[in-house]
């Protein structure tokens, strides 16, 4: 066995696949210089054209194989695609280029591409490449009409793991539609528009591997493991079977809890506890309540802005959060306001486009309080779905407490303006805010004194406190939760709660570690909110903890912490013990 390639896994915790390596060619097409006789330009002309007609007519035909069942946002690549191959900014260039220079009709795309690209790589902007991925696709898919290639999907994918340099949202479609098992990519991010696809269509991949289509072979059996992001060649029968063995084990393990799903989230000792989900689009919800959400926890709404090339109206926002508010049928949903900025830009902003560290910059609630016209129809919007089901707003990225007045002052105008407008709304909703900045951390207590409730996001929190990119895992040696540092602030952040009678919870991902619970527990947390497919092996585990030996054991260690190896103090409290 071999591991063969590693990258960024999709598809949660549970999410792995095996199949045999189906081998595309999807990569950037090079073509080479290349002129044409000055006769036959205008027929130059017309065979570009005719090109940019079939790729509409593939794409609009992939459009209609879009299940009825499947999320809306899915219909919304596809459009992105079609509007920009329907652009005239996208043919007018090459077709001058024919015209003027007597380029062949691939010569003149591929010249107007790498142009564009060039734009598109000085900015330094996670976001904004997601939309050169767009580029791309739609250009690739020109590219292949104009020499011959079609669209060269393969028939049968049925249990296949497809390996591509780069798939295309369409492709993804068309493939689900076929079968396949999963899919690795050498290219692409967490939040490109492929890898919320997959995501969205419960397919296991794995993007960003870098060198999947040097190092697999087409036709070998593979194990991707979207757990870890890592894939596994040459495995041997005993090894395969293995692999076979757990993901039946993971079915029927999902089925047996998710029958238990009446079984509440309490200790051994009898102590509640509150399991929510993290949620990023509307569709999302059918897996939460699924595994026994009670309620949302996190609702990331930057996502309503992420596969599209203008900015969400209010009725956009009004839109989704009512689909959660309503599917959650009577859970309190927790909608975070906009979490947009540095690596994340509303489309058509160019908000912070230089900022040294943008993650030290203006996002967040930052940008929200510097752009109310951001803010406003966001806030609006929640406030109106609060008529229809209990809603909290979380105001995320908080530094001091200042920004918590201004935000709350933002909202109480809009209160005074849907009053004046006679449109209903929750008027106690509660105001909460993220705790993932150190300052805030130690100053939770003037939070908590001013807010409803705080979350603590511990993924901006450890980025933060140990002055480490959560990105970069070259340096995952100091991305530690369990580090003294992280826990004496999460402890500083409950003990302010507890002495202010405001609830306290936590989104972050230490929240579905199973290494972490016991000692969330034991510190006092009774609120864990994570992404759904976590719920169930979470709730298995706390039912099986005592919170009170925990607390016993926690007591002195905040003043004794001397060692980061905390987690060991905790192996000994696992269910059976
Ligand atoms: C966090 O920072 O812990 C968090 C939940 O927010 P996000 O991961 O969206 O930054
Ligand atoms: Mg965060």
């Amino acid at each position: 066995m071999t591991v063969a390639c590693i990258g960024i896994g999709i598809g949660g915790v549970a999410s792995s696949a095996i199949g045999d390596a189906f081998m595309i060619c999807r990569g950037p097409a090079n073509v080479g210089p290349s002129w044409i006789d000055s006769q036959t330009i205008e027929a130059e002309v017309a065979r570009f054209e005719m090109a940019i007609g079939l790729a509409g007519e593939q794409l609009r035909n992939v459009r209609k194989q879009i299940p009825d069942d499947a999320p809306s946002d899915i219909a919304e690549f596809i459009d992105t695609h079609l509007l920009m191959l329907e652009d005239r900014a996208l043919s007018s260039q090459p077709i001058s280029l024919i015209r003027s220079e007597g380029l062949s009709a691939e010569w003149a795309l591929q010249q107007h591409r790498d142009a564009l690209v060039r734009v598109f790589e000085n900015m330094e902007d996670t976001y904004l490449r997601t939309r050169q991925d767009d580029l791309d696709h739609v250009v690739n898919r020109i590219m292949n009409i104009l020499l011959g290639e079609q669209d060269n999907q393969p028939d049968e994918l049925l249990g296949q793991i497809v390996i591509a340099e780069d798939l295309a949202p369409a492709d993804v479609i068309l493939m689900k539609n076929q079968g396949i098992a999963g899919f690795i990519t050498d290219y692409g991010g967490p939040v490109s528009h492929t890898a919320i696809l997959a995501r969205s269509l419960g397919i296991p991949a794995i993007v960003g591997a870098r060198c999947a289509t040097k190092c697999l072979k087409h036709g070998e059996r593979l194990v991707l493991d979207a757990a870890t992001g890592i894939v596994l060649a040459d495995c041997d029968t005993a090894i395969l079977a293995h692999f076979e063995a757990r993901q039946a084990e993971v079915i029927s393990r999902t089925a047996e809890l998710r029958q238990r799903g009446a079984e509440p989230p309490v200790t051994r000792d009898g102590r509640a506890v509150q399991l929510l989900a993290n949620i990023e689009l509307p569709d999302d919800v059918a897996l939460a309540r699924a595994n026994g959400a009670q309620g949302i926890g996190l609702y990331r709404t930057e996502f309503l802005y992420m596969n599209r090339s203008t900015p969400p109206t209010e009725g956009d926002h009004f839109a989704a959060y009512l689909a959660v508010v309503e599917g959650m049928q009577g859970r309190t949903v927790t909608i975070r306001t906009l979490d947009l900025g540095a690596d994340k830009q509303p489309a058509g902003s160019n908000l912070n486009p230089a900022s040294v560290n943008p993650a030290l910059g203006l996002r967040a609630i930052r940008l929200c309080l510097k752009e109310p016209g951001l803010f406003q129809p966001q806030i609006r919007a929640i406030l109106r779905a609060s008529a229809f089901g209990p809603v909290r707003i979380m105001l995320p990225m908080l530094t001091n407490v200042w920004e918590a007045e201004q935000a709350e002052r933002l909202i109480r105008q809009e209160m005074l303006q849907l009053d004046a407008e006679g449109v209903e709304y929750d008027h106690g909703i509660p105001i909460g805010g993220m705790i993932e900045v150190p300052a805030a951390a130690l100053n939770a207590r003037a939070f908590a004194q001013r807010l409803d409730f705080l979350s603590i996001g511990t993924n901006d929190l450890i980025q933060y406190t140990m002055a480490v990119d959560r990105v970069d895992d070259e340096l995952n040696y100091l991305y530690d939760p369990s580090d003294p540092a992280i826990l004496r602030l999460i402890g500083q952040v409950i003990k302010a709660g507890a002495a202010e009678g405001v609830p306290v919870g936590m989104c972050g991902e230490m929240a579905a570690d199973a290494n972490c619970i016991p000692l969330l527990l034991g510190m006092g947390l009774r609120e864990f909110s994570m992404q759904p497919a976590a719920l169930l092996d979470v709730r298995e585990q706390i039912r099986g903890l005592d919170t009170d030996r925990l607390m016993q054991a926690i007591r002195s260690l905040f003043d004794n912490i001397e060692s980061d190896d905390i987690i060991r103090l905790f192996e000994d409290s696992s269910p059976d013990t």
